[in-house]
């Protein structure tokens, strides 16, 4: 008979959570404004580099990038490399770890003390969401509605594809420009 198990959180034992309460995490929240400025800077070294990206094609640098990526964000925010990163919007939270995977705000089950109703140890994320958006020049951003996670995105690199879309954005918006009258 299959053994049923509870909820595991952040793929962590609850002893070493309990050495360890999040700290890093909180420290991105309490340094959200720092972090949003060093992200503008490097996302427009990226996309400085998208000549490069696209020469050696974005699906063979994929692995490489994601694997950096994972370890910076796994450190400083426990990213769970979901591939659609709001960062930006949530005050440097990652809403991925909210135990019932909420991307658009909190339950009603947050408790007095701002602690989240399934893992009594650790802050809402949604609490610490709003505390460091109120530090962000685009901390309004944690209003905008976020659509439904795109599963088949998950395991994929958030930088990569951000850098991507901003591109070909970009390219379009001068090939507007040059049709323009
Ligand atoms: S929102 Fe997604 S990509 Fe961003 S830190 Fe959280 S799991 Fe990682």
């Amino acid at each position: 008979m299959p053994r049923i198990t509870a909820y595991e959180p952040a793929g962590a034992g609850p002893v070493r959570r309990l050495r360890s309460p999040f700290t890093i995490r909180q420290w991105s929240v309490r340094h959200a404004r720092f972090l949003e400025r060093l992200y503008t800077f490097f996302a427009d070294i990226l996309l400085g580099l998208h000549p490069l990206w696209r020469a050696l094609g974005y699906g063979r640098v994929e692995r490489p990038v994601k694997s950096v990526e994972q370890v910076v964000k796994g450190f400083l925010f426990d990213c769970r490399m979901c591939g659609q990163c709001v960062l930006s919007d949530t005050g440097m939270s990652c809403p991925m770890n909210c135990p019932k995977g909420l991307r658009n705000g909190p339950c009603g089950g947050v408790r007095a003390n701002g602690n989240c109703e399934v893992e009594p140890d650790m802050p809402c994320v949604w609490v610490e969401a709003w505390s460091g958006s109120r530090q962000m020049a685009g901390g309004d951003h944690i209003q905008n509605v976020q659509p439904p996670l795109r599963q088949s995105l998950r395991g994929t690199s958030s930088w990569l594809r951000a850098t991507a879309e901003r591109a070909a954005r970009e390219e379009a918006a001068r090939a507007g420009g040059a049709d323009a009258p």
